[in-house]
C-alpha cells in the first residue's frame, strides 16, 4: 500500500497511451462522421505512444523486479538518458516525415521526454532537474495553445475547453513547484491549490469522453503530492520559535538531524534551531520562557515550549581541534551557511525555514536520496578535528542505509586509530545505536572502524572455528547472530559479545575439531570490563553478562526447567535468552527453520507460563526466615539454602506452596543438614 503513489507516474503513463492510442481512434471515425471534425492528431502518433508504452512498461518492471537498493543503480545506468534519445528520434522522424497539427505533437513529445526524467528521478530517489520539470510545463502550455485553437475552430467543443483549462492549471501548478524546488518560494502546499484546479478540469473534461486519459492526468497530479521529498511540516512550537526570531529580526532555521529525517519521511527525534541572534539576544526574544542557558558559551540556549525543550543554537563557525574532541574556539557568525560548513555529513548539514526553504549548500538532498555518506568539505581534515565523526558516520550508515562514498569511507577508516582519545561514554552511545541498527554485512564492512573500539573483537576476525557445526569464522558468526536478535540494545551487545572470548580458549581433539571449553564465563567476563570501560549502565553490564554466562545452556520446551529459570531470570530476561539461544544456532549456518520452529515452541510455553503462575520467587513462598529460625535455623546461610531447596521443590511440583508442608520439609531439610 505504501508503494502505490509510486506507481501513479508509470500509471499515468500507460493509461494515457493506451488513451491515446484508442482517442485517435475515436477521432480518425469522427472524420467521417458528420460533426465534421478535423484530424485532430497527427498520423504517426502512434509510434511516440508506442515508445512512451514500451518506456512505461520498463518503469513497472523495474519497480517490482528492480535491486534491493535502486538508488544506486538507476542513477549509474542512463536509462533516462537512453529514454530521451528515444523520444527525440520518434520526434525528429514525425516532424520532418509528415505534416499534421504539429504544435501539440511537439508539446506532447517534449512532455514524454519531461515525463520520463521525472519518473527515473522519481526512481532514483532524487530532486528531478530542473530540465525534467521545464518540459512538462512547455507541453501543458502547447497543449492550453493548441486546444483553444481546436475550440474557437471547432464550434466551441467544450470538452477542448476544458482540455486547455485543465493544461493551463497544469502549468501554473508546474511552473510553482518548480519556482519552490529552486529555493525561491517555498511554501509548497500553495501549490495544491493549482493542483486542485487542474484535476477538477480533468474530472470535468472527463465527461465528454476519453475517460481513462483524464483520470491517468489526475493520477499524476496526485502522485506529485506523495512523492516530493521537498514537503516539511514543522510541529506548531517549532513553527513558534522561528517567527519569534524573525519578528525580532533574525533569520531562523531548522537544521540538522530534524531536516534529513523529514525528507526521510521519519519522525525526527528532535528539533535544533539555529539562528543569527547571539545567545543574550535569544533570551531576550524569549522572555517570559522558561529558559535553559548552561551551553551558552557554544551559543546554545534552550527554551521549553509547551513542556518541551527545544535548543536554539546561534550560527557558529569553528576553530581547529587540537585535542581531536573539542574545537579550540568558537565563533559567532551572521550567514547560515557558514554554521552548516562545520557540521559532519551532507545530509545532517542542511536547513529549512517554512518562508524561506531548504538551505543545502552541500549537496544533502541529493546524497540521501542516492543513500550517500558524505563528508562536508574535506573528508581527512573533518574526521581529525572530530573522531566522534567516525563512529557517527557508521552510526549514520547502517540507521538509514546510506553508503560512504569512497573517501570518506577512506579517511573513517585511516583515521579510526585517533577514536581512543574519545570519551567512553560518547563511544558506548553511538556503539549502542550502531548495534542496534546493524544489518548482515555492517560488522564486517566497518570492522577496521569498529574493531578500533573494540580490540577484544580483533582476534574472532577470520578465526575459523574447525568445527562441524559451525560453517562461518567467529566474527561472521558473531554478525549474524547479531542481525537475528531484535534489535534492542542488550541483547545487541549480549550478541555481539557472546563469542568474544572463543580464540583464547580454543583447543583441538586428535581429530582435529575444534572446541572452545569454558567459552561462555569466559566471555562474559571479557564482556564485562569491556562494558565496565565503556561506563555502560549497570543494569544492562548486569543483564548482558548473565545472557553470555548461559548462552551454552539449552534451553527446551520443558515446563519444569522453563518454570525454573522464570523464577531465576524473570520474564524479559528468559525471553531474550531464548532469542540469543536462537539466533546462535541460526548463526551456526545450519537448520535455520528448525531453530525457529524450536523457538515458537519456548516463546509460546513462556507466555502460557507466565500468564498462567506468573514468576516464583523465594519471596513467594508460604514460609519465611522468621518462620525458619522458629524451626532452629540459625540466621545466615543455612536460611538461604533452605530457601532455594524449598523454592526448588515448589517449582517442580513436587511440594505445594502451601506453609504447613513448607514447614514440615524445612524440618526434614534441618535434620539432614
Ligand atoms: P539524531 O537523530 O540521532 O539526534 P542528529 O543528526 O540530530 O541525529 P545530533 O547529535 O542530535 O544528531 O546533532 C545535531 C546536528 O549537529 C547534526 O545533525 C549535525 O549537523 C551536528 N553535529 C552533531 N555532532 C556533530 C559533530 N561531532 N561534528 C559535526 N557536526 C555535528
Ligand atoms: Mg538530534
Amino acid at each position: 500500500m505504501k508503494n502505490l503513489p509510486k506507481l501513479f507516474l508509470p500509471f499515468t503513463l500507460l493509461s494515457g497511451i493506451v488513451c491515446g492510442f484508442l482517442r485517435n481512434e475515436m477521432y480518425v471515425d469522427a472524420q467521417s462522421d458528420k460533426l465534421g471534425l478535423i484530424p485532430l492528431h497527427h498520423p504517426n502518433y502512434p509510434i511516440l505512444y508506442g515508445i512512451a508504452a514500451l518506456l512505461a512498461v520498463l518503469l513497472i518492471i523495474y519497480r517490482f523486479a528492480g535491486p534491493k537498493r535502486p538508488y544506486q543503480i538507476v542513477t549509474k545506468l542512463p536509462i533516462a538518458g537512453i529514454g530521451a534519445g528515444f523520444g527525440a528520434l520518434a520526434c525528429a522522424y514525425m516532424l520532418f516525415k509528415t505534416e499534421g497539427s504539429t504544435l501539440l505533437l511537439v508539446a506532447q513529445a517534449m512532455g514524454l521526454f519531461g515525463f520520463w526524467g521525472l519518473a527515473t528521478a522519481y526512481f532514483a530517489g532524487k530532486k528531478p532537474s530542473l530540465l525534467n520539470m521545464l518540459l512538462p510545463i512547455f507541453m501543458c502550455f502547447g497543449m492550453v495553445l493548441g486546444n483553444l485553437t481546436l475550440w474557437t475552430k471547432l464550434n466551441q467543443t467544450q470538452d477542448y475547453l476544458f482540455d486547455s483549462l485543465f493544461y493551463l492549471f497544469a502549468a501554473i501548478y508546474g511552473i510553482h513547484r518548480l519556482t519552490c524546488a529552486s529555493g525561491q518560494k517555498t511554501d509548497y502546499r500553495a501549490g495544491f491549490v493549482w493542483g486542485q484546479a487542474a484535476l477538477f478540469c480533468a474530472i470535468a473534461a472527463a465527461a465528454y469522453g476519453h475517460i481513462l486519459y483524464f483520470v491517468s492526468l489526475s493520477l499524476w497530479l496526485l502522485s506529485t503530492f506523495f512523492v516530493t521529498p521537498c514537503k516539511m511540516v514543522l510541529p506548531t512550537p517549532v513553527e513558534k520559535l522561528i517567527k519569534m526570531l524573525e519578528r525580532a529580526g533574525y533569520t531562523a532555521y531548522a537544521v540538522g538531524g530534524c531536516v534529513r529525517d523529514g525528507m526521510l519521511g521519519l519522525t525526527p527525534k528532535d528539533y535544533d534551531l539555529c539562528t543569527n541572534a547571539k545567545p543574550d539576544e535569544i533570551a531576550k526574544v524569549f522572555d517570559g520562557y522558561e529558559l535553559v542557558r548552561n551551553g551558552e558559551k557554544h551559543g546554545t540556549v534552550g527554551v521549553v515550549v509547551d513542556k518541551c525543550l527545544y535548543e536554539i543554537t546561534t550560527y557558529r563557525t569553528e576553530g581547529s581541534y587540537a585535542d581531536s574532541r573539542h574545537p579550540d574556539w568558537v565563533e559567532f557568525v551572521d550567514d547560515v551557511c557558514d554554521d552548516l560548513a562545520r557540521r559532519d555529513f551532507t545530509v545532517n548539514a542542511m536547513a529549512f525555514n517554512p518562508a524561506v526553504g531548504y538551505i543545502d549548500p552541500y549537496g544533502g538532498t541529493a546524497d540521501l536520496f542516492h543513500r550517500t555518506l558524505r563528508a562536508v568539505g574535506n573528508p581527512k581534515k573533518r574526521f581529525s578535528e572530530d573522531a566522534l565523526r567516525i563512529l557517527r558516520g557508521v552510526r549514520f550508515a547502517c540507521r538509514f542505509r546510506l553508503i560512504p562514498q569512497k573517501d570518506t569511507l577512506q579517511e573513517m577508516v585511516a583515521l579510526a586509530p585517533t577514536m581512543d582519545r574519545l570519551a567512553s561514554e560518547r563511544v558506548y552511545s553511538e556503539l549502542t545505536e550502531i548495534l542496534c541498527h546493524i544489518e548482515e554485512g555492517d560488522l564486517l564492512l566497518y570492522k577496521d572502524i569498529l574493531l578500533q573500539v573494540l580490540p577484544e573483537l580483533v582476534p574472532c576476525a577470520d578465526f575459523c572455528q574447525h568445527s562441524r557445526h559451525h560453517r562461518y569464522d567467529v566474527l561472521r558468526h558473531t554478525e549474524m547472530v547479531l542481525c537475528n536478535v531484535p534489535g534492542d540494545a542488550t541483547l545487541r551487545w549480549a550478541a555481539l559479545l557472546h563469542d568474544v572470548s572463543k580464540p583464547q580458549t580454543f583447543t583441538r581433539d586428535e581429530k582435529g575439531e575444534g572446541h572452545f571449553h569454558g567459552h561462555a564465563g569466559e566471555s562474559a567476563r571479557v564482556a564485562e570490563q569491556i562494558l565496565l570501560r565503556l561506563k555502560a549502565p549497570a543494569a544492562l553490564r548486569e543483564e548482558v553478562v548473565t545472557l553470555i554466562t548461559h548462552h551454552m545452556d539449552l534451553l527446551t520446551p520443558e515446563k519444569p526447567l522453563l518454570r525454573r529459570r522464570l523464577s531465576k531470570y524473570g520474564e524479559p530476561t528468559l525471553k531474550r535468552m531464548i532469542d540469543l539461544q536462537t539466533a546462535d544456532r541460526i548463526a551456526t549456518g545450519y537448520k535455520k527453520e528448525k531453530h525457529l520452529r524450536d523457538r515458537q515452541k519456548l516463546v509460546d510455553m513462556l507466555k502460557k507460563l507466565s500468564k498462567e503462575e506468573g514468576r516464583l520467587e523465594a519471596k513467594d513462598l508460604a514460609i519465611d526466615g522468621h518462620d525458619l529460625i522458629a524451626l532452629g535455623y540459625e540466621e545466615g546461610p543455612q536460611i538461604g539454602q533452605a530457601m532455594h531447596h524449598l523454592l526448588q521443590q515448589v517449582l517442580d511440583g513436587k511440594l505445594p506452596n502451601d506453609h504447613e508442608t513448607l514447614k514440615a520439609a524445612a524440618k526434614e531439610f534441618l535434620n539432614n543438614l
